[in-house]
């Protein structure tokens, strides 16, 4: 079994911790906020007193922070100051594509074995072990990172060298952020055109409409059990949390120099619906802006 340290233990890194414990795993954690370790205390999961006493004797360090900002910011100052020569990082936080390669350059430096290994699935995910970790990094790293990402996890795809983990998540998370407009916007002119909800969703969702935002984050309320709009929007998939995968997409593309026409339309919704105080909600709630 296998020393493993789990920096930031938010929404997502404290069920994953739990898992990682639930495996055998000997976890220790921390986050700048003690109040986010306490409730692991009972999975056998130790609280560290700062990232140095977390990392230092680490097999493994598994991030779970909210930007680059904070990923950089550990790795550089904390992690790769105090790890043990020989520990694995794996990055499973989203964040800019140019931050990730900018801590695997340094990670290659110092020796260190880095994934970056992004995840989708969200909190029901992390905490039922069922994630999809999207891995950009060597061959090797991902071998000797799997025992951690199998106990969490229910898919590992490979993507590619560094940062490719965190392209697939980029692309993929854009595709459902504009596939949301158009499902909330085919619902919203159904409605116009006298059709309903339901018959549009039993047509949609067995034809060519078909898609993720419609059959698992479905808008409408009372048709899809496990749809958000079921419990009055809560996340899910936060509209904050949309946007800045969003933003991230578009930054990459601009720093590519490649026009992008959907992606803009679609995170400018996001960000009005934020701007109204709504960034907790669901991303399907645009539906209720675009009333
Ligand atoms: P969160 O805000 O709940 O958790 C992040 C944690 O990091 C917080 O507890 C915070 O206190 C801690 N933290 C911040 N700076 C720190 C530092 N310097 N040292 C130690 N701890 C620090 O966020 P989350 O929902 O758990 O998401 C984490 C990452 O996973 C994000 O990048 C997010 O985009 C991504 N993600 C989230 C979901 C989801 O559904 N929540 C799904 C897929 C991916």
């Amino acid at each position: 079994m296998l020393n493993i340290a789990v920096i930031g233990t938010g929404n997502m890194g404290a069920p994953m911790s739990i898992n990682l414990a639930k495996a055998g795993h000997h976890v220790k954690v921390f986050d700048i906020v003690p109040e986010k370790m306490a409730p692991l205390k009972v999975h056998g999961i130790a609280a560290a007193e700062d990232h140095r006493s977390a990392v230092v004797d680490a097999d493994i360090i598994l991030t779970m922070l909210p930007t680059g900002v904070e990923v950089k910011e550990v790795y550089f100052e904390q992690a790769m100051q105090h790890a043990a020569a020989g520990s694995i990082l794996i990055d499973s936080s989203t964040i800019d594509l140019n931050d990730a390669h900018a801590v695997h350059v340094v990670a290659k430096d110092k020796g260190f074995l880095m994934i970056d290994a992004p995840v989708s699935g969200g909190t029901a995910g992390a905490a039922a072990g069922t994630l999809t970790f999207m891995v950009g990094g060597s061959e090797h790293a991902l071998n000797t990172a799997s025992p951690a990402l199998s106990a969490m996890g229910a898919r590992v795809v490979h993507c590619g060298d560094a940062g490719m983990g965190q392209a697939a998540k980029m692309c993929n998370n854009m595709m459902l952020g504009i596939q949301m407009a158009s499902v909330v916007e085919g619902f919203h002119l159904a409605r116009r055109v006298g059709l309903s909800n339901e018959k549009l969703y039993e047509v949609a969702s067995s034809s060519s409409g078909n898609c993720f935002s419609l059959t698992a984050f479905c808008p409408i309320p009372g048709i899809v059990e496990v749809s958000p709009s079921n419990n009055d929007y809560r996340p899910g998939f936060s509209t904050d949390l949309m946007l800045k995968d969003m933003r991230l997409a578009l930054n990459a593309a601009q720093q590519k120099r490649l026009d992008l026409d959907m992606a803009p339309i679609a995170a400018d919704l996001y960000q009005q619906f934020s701007d109204d105080g709504n960034g907790d909600l669901d991303f399907s709630a645009i539906y209720k802006m675009l009333e």
